[in-house]
C-alpha cells in the first residue's frame, strides 16, 4: 500500500504530457495553483454562462449573455477600418445589431451572408437603446448549433490561460476519469443525495443548468465534502497515532501551584478553574494531551497555562511556552518571572536575539534540567535547542504558527503534551478546519471588575476634534494606540502611511511623548520603543496593526483604529483587546472613511453593542458570509480547492464525524469504504497519513 494506485497515476503525471500544454503554460498554471493533471479537475468552475437559446433578445437585460437564432438583413460598413461595422440582423420578434471593430469584410460576409439563418451567441448591450451585441462569442449555422454549450462553465484564469485551454483540458481528463469505489457512507450518500465522485466532476465541470455553480448544488457538495472528509481523516489518523504513542503520566504534587496561589493578587474565574482542571486531567493521563484553549483577549490564558508548566515542572519535567513576537515572549517573561521566582522555579527567555556565549549557557541549562520552564519565540525550534525532559509544551496565540510547527515542538520531547491558546474565537467548524482534532476549553467569563470599553464610530473627516481630543486625554494622563490603516496594495504604501501619521501627531501632540512602531523594525528597536510606552514615557504609540496580538499594558485606555471598515471584525476587536485592562475607563474610536455603505456601518456597529469575542465572530461570520473571520494573512486554515467558508460551515462538522466513526470501525482502512477512502486520500494527497495507518 506504499505506491499510488495505478488508476490515479495519470491524474499525477506531468502536464507536459497533455497536448497544447508546454513549458510556458506550465509556468502560468502556476499562478493558479495547478501543477498537475489532477489540479484542473479540482479547479472547479466559479460561475456558468446561460447559453440556452431564447426566442427573441426582447426583454433581455443590458450585459446578459443571450443566445437567438436571426435572419442576416444587411451589413453597413464602417467609414473607416478602425470604425464600427454593423450588421442588422432579425430574431422572432425585433431587429437588433452585430458590431465587429477591426473586421475584414469578406470575413463577415462569409460568416453572417445576408438573407441566412445563424445562431449568434454573445452579450446584449444597448447603444442609443438600440440592443446591440459586440463580437458575439459564437456565430453558427442552424445545423451546426448544438456546438454552442448550453450551460458554460467560467474558469479562473491568469495570462496566459484561457478558457478554451481549460474546457479542452478538463474534457480530455474527464473523459479518462476512473471509476472508484465510493468512500462515502452510503445513508449519507443517499441522505444527501449526492452523485458518485466521477458524475459530480462531470456535473461541475459539464453543468447541466445556470445555478450549478452554486454552494447548494449536490455535485459541488458532495466535492467539498470528500476535500473536507480527507482532511479530518488525515487528522484523525495523526490524531491516533498520537494519542497511541504513549505519553508521560505527569503526576503533579500540586506544592508548586499552591504556592502560586497564595501569591497571586486575585483568584481564578470558573472557566480559569475548569480549563485548569482540564489541562492538569489531560497531563495525568497516559494519552498525549492535544487540546486548545480558546479566551477572549484578557480572559487570562496566560495564568492557566502557567499553571499547566508548573504542573509539569512538579511531575519532574520541563515545560516551555512559545510566543508568535519578541515582545510577547519577554512580556510572557517579565509577567511571570516573579511568581517563578517566589516558588524557585527556574524560568528563562529564549530569542533570535540570544547569540554567541549567552544563547549557548541557556542551552546548556535546558539541555541539564537546570531550566525548568523556557519561554521563546520561534528560536525554540532550532535543532539545537535540546530539553532534558520537555513535558508540556505551550503555543500562544496559535494562528501565527502553521500545524507543522506545533508538530516540530512535540518533537522536542518524547511524548510531549501540547497546549496550543487562541485569542480567536472562531465557531467550532473553523475550529475543526484550522486546529484539527483537539479537544478544546473554553474561557468565555472575563475576570471580575473589567470596566466595558466605550466604542465609538467617527468619520473620519472628523479626525481633526479627535487629535484635539487625544491632546486634552494624554494631558490629562491617558495613554493611547493609534493604529494606521492597512494598505494592502503595497507595504511600501503601508509604512509611509503610517510614518506620515506619526510625522503628523507628533507635531500636534509634541516630540518625546509620541512614538511609532511597525513590523519592519528590528525587534531590538521594537522592544525599546514598547519599553518606553510600557513605563508611561510615551504617551502615544502609533502602530501597524504589529500590536494586534497579545501585549499587556494596563495603563493604556485609548484605542484609535483608522479607517476601521477595512478590518476584520474580530481583528478589531483583538485590537480593541488592548485597552480596557487597567483600573481607568477606556475608549475605542473606531474611525471610518466615507462613504460607508449601511453593511459596514451595521458590520461596526456590532462592536459597539457588544464585547463578547464569541459573540462578534459568530455575528461576522453570517454577515460576511464566505467573508474571511479571521482574516487571512492570519489564518493557518488549510487551502481547500472546492470548499468555501459557508460549505465549511455546513459540512465540516459531519466530515468530522464520518472520519472519526470510519476510523473506529475500520482503523486500517481494509473494507471496501475503508479501501475506496485510500484512493481519497491518495487523490487529495495525504500520502503521510496512509503510511501512517500502514505502518499503524
Ligand atoms: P489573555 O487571555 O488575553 O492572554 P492575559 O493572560 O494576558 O489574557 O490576562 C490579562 C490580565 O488579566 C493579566 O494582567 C492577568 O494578570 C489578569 N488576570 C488573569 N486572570 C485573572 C483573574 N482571575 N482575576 C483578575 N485578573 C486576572
Ligand atoms: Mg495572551
Amino acid at each position: 500500500m506504499g505506491t499510488r494506485p495505478l488508476e490515479l497515476l495519470h491524474l499525477f503525471g506531468d502536464l507536459n504530457n497533455i497536448s497544447g500544454i508546454g513549458p510556458k503554460t506550465i509556468n502560468n498554471l502556476k499562478n493558479i495553483s495547478i501543477e498537475k493533471p489532477r489540479d484542473f479537475l479540482f479547479t472547479l468552475p466559479f460561475s456558468v454562462l446561460d447559453r440556452v437559446p431564447v426566442k427573441s433578445v426582447r426583454g433581455i437585460k443590458s450585459s446578459q449573455i443571450v443566445t437567438v437564432e436571426v435572419l442576416v438583413k444587411s451589413h453597413k460598413i464602417g467609414r473607416t477600418r478602425t470604425s464600427a461595422y454593423r450588421i442588422n440582423v432579425l430574431d422572432a420578434e425585433v431587429s437588433f445589431q452585430l458590431v465587429f471593430f477591426n473586421a475584414r469584410k469578406q470575413y463577415l460576409e462569409t460568416l453572417l451572408p445576408v438573407g441566412e439563418r445563424r445562431i449568434i451567441s454573445g452579450k446584449l448591450e444597448f447603444y442609443d437603446d438600440v440592443p446591440q451585441i459586440v463580437h458575439p462569442h459564437h456565430v453558427r449555422t442552424i445545423t451546426d448549433n448544438e456546438t454552442i454549450v448550453r450551460f458554460e462553465p467560467v474558469y479562473p484564469l491568469t495570462s496566459g490561460v484561457s478558457q478554451k485551454l481549460m474546457f479542452g483540458t478538463v474534457d480530455v481528463l474527464l473523459k479518462n476519469l476512473p471509476e472508484l469505489g465510493e468512500w462515502i457512507d452510503p445513508n449519507l450518500l443517499k441522505e444527501r443525495n449526492w452523485p458518485s465522485w466521477r458524475d459530480s466532476l462531470y456535473a461541475a465541470h459539464r453543468p447541466k443548468s445556470a445555478n450549478s455553480a452554486s454552494i447548494t448544488d449536490p455535485a459541488r457538495l458532495r466535492l467539498s465534502f470528500d476535500e473536507l472528509f480527507s482532511h479530518q481523516l488525515s487528522l484523525s489518523i495523526a490524531r491516533n497515532k498520537i494519542k497511541k504513542s504513549r505519553g508521560i503520566m505527569n503526576i503533579p504534587t500540586g506544592i508548586l501551584s499552591k504556592k502560586v496561589l497564595s501569591y497571586l493578587s486575585f483568584s481564578f474565574t470558573k472557566d480559569q478553574k475548569l480549563s485548569i482542571t482540564d489541562i492538569l486531567e489531560d497531563l495525568k493521563k497516559p494519552e498525549r494531551m492535544n487540546r486548545l484553549l480558546q479566551g477572549d483577549v484578557g480572559s487570562g490564558k496566560t495564568i492557566v497555562a502557567f499553571m499547566g508548566l508548573v504542573a509539569a515542572v512538579e511531575a519532574g519535567g520541563q515545560g516551555a511556552i512559545m510566543a508568535p513576537t519578541e515582545i510577547l515572549a519577554r512580556q510572557h517573561f517579565e509577567t511571570l518571572l516573579p511568581l517563578a521566582e517566589n516558588i524557585d522555579i527556574n524560568l528563562n527567555l529564549l530569542t533570535g536575539r540570544d547569540k554567541g556565549t549567552a544563547r549557548n549557557n541557556k542551552l546548556n541549562d535546558l539541555k541539564e534540567g537546570k531550566t525548568d520552564i523556557i519561554i521563546g519565540t520561534h528560536a525554540l525550534f532550532q535543532s539545537d535547542v535540546v530539553f532534558k525532559d520537555l513535558r508540556l509544551a505551550v503555543v500562544d496565540e496559535q494562528h501565527r504558527f502553521g500545524v507543522r510547527q506545533r508538530l516540530e515542538l512535540g518533537k522536542k520531547g518524547s511524548a510531549v503534551d501540547l497546549l496550543v491558546m487562541t485569542a480567536t474565537p472562531i465557531p467550532r467548524s473553523l475550529a475543526l478546519a484550522q486546529y484539527g482534532d483537539m479537544d478544546i476549553s473554553i474561557i468565555r467569563e472575563k475576570p471580575p471588575g473589567r470596566k466595558p470599553i466605550k466604542t465609538a464610530l467617527i468619520s473620519s473627516s472628523r479626525i481633526d476634534e479627535v487629535v484635539d481630543k487625544l491632546k486634552q486625554s494624554i494631558a490629562d494622563g491617558a495613554q493611547a494606540y493609534w493604529v494606521c490603516p492597512l494598505i494592502e496594495e503595497s507595504e511600501v504604501l503601508h509604512y509611509t502611511a503610517a510614518e506620515r501619521r506619526f510625522a503628523q501627531l507628533r507635531a500636534k501632540l509634541g516630540e518625546g511623548i509620541v512614538e511609532l512602531v511597525h513590523g519592519k523594525m528590528s525587534s531590538e528597536i521594537k522592544d525599546k520603543i514598547m519599553d518606553r510606552f510600557v513605563s508611561g514615557k510615551t504617551k502615544l504609540l502609533v502602530a501597524t496593526t504589529v500590536i494586534e496580538v497579545g501585549v499587556n499594558v494596563p495603563t493604556a485606555n485609548i484605542m484609535v483604529v483608522e479607517n476601521a471598515e477595512k478590518f476584520g471584525l474580530a481583528q478589531l476587536h483583538q485590537l480593541r483587546g488592548r485597552v480596557g485592562r487597567g483600573i481607568n475607563q477606556s475608549t475605542c474610536l473606531l474611525l471610518y472613511k466615507e462613504p460607508l455603505n449601511i453593511a459596514s456601518k451595521k458590520r461596526l456597529s456590532i462592536l459597539r453593542e457588544t464585547e463578547d469575542g464569541f459573540k462578534i465572530a459568530e455575528v461576522d461570520l453570517s454577515l460576511r458570509g464566505s467573508g474571511d473571520v479571521i482574516g487571512t494573512a492570519q489564518s493557518g486554515l488549510p487551502r481547500f480547492r472546492m470548499s468555501n467558508v459557508e460549505m465549511i460551515e455546513m459540512l465540516m462538522e459531519t466530515a468530522h464525524q464520518q472520519a472519526r466513526y470510519l476510523l473506529a470501525k475500520d482503523p486500517k482502512l481494509e473494507t471496501p469504504q475503508g479501501r475506496a477512502t485510500r484512493n481519497l486520500l491518495w487523490l487529495m494527497e495525504q500520502d503521510k497519513s496512509i503510511r501512517l495507518i500502514s505502518v499503524g
